[in-house]
């Protein structure tokens, strides 16, 4: 199964990303008078990396659920609520929606597995990645670089998990 998510780029070229398999995969298209042509993996590799910025790259890459059963079990088991401040989509729009982040980012090393990953709602989410908030596994808690901390309301996975070695030196 494979993931997509379109990256847009200025100019004559569009980017496709999408994980299959485990990785991450890109296909960049050239969208000139020409036609689509789909170049090459490696190509599109190169070319993200000549047209994007390293923090954006980042930011999209961890939007990416390495492992989509993992992020949809851990999401049905809060039932779609954002562990930090408990909201639901549904009762107001009748669907659900939720989104999966991981503490210690993949792309910094972070182990693609439950205890390294948290519920979110989108607002949450963003203003985590965009402030670089640090998680505290200690008290369960994000704590901003203004000051502010906020506790996990709903905590129950990550204060179950057992700590691995790699997560200890994170402390
Ligand atoms: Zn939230
Ligand atoms: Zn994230």
């Amino acid at each position: 199964m494979a993931t997509w998510n379109r990256l847009s780029l200025s100019g004559p070229l569009r980017c496709l990303l999408y994980t299959a398999g485990g990785t991450l995969q890109y296909v960049v298209e050239s969208t000139s008078s020409a036609g689509p042509t789909r170049l090459s993996a490696f190509a599109g590799w190169f070319l993200l990396a000549l047209l994007n910025s390293p923090s954006k790259h980042r930011f999209i890459a961890d939007q990416l659920d390495r492992n989509p059963w993992l992020a949809d079990s851990l999401k049905s088991y809060y039932e779609h609520r954002c562990q930090v401040c408990g909201n639901d989509f549904q009762p107001t729009y009748g669907v659900q929606y939720s989104e999966t982040h991981h503490i210690q980012y993949l792309s910094q090393g972070g182990p693609d597995i439950s205890g390294n990953m948290v519920v979110l709602c989108p607002n949450h989410h963003r203003i985590i990645h965009t402030t670089h908030a640090e998680f505290d596994r200690e008290s369960l808690s994000y704590e901003y670089p203004n000051g502010l901390q906020e506790s996990l309301i709903l905590p129950t996975h990550l204060s179950r998990a057992p700590r691995t070695d790699s997560q200890r030196e994170l402390i």
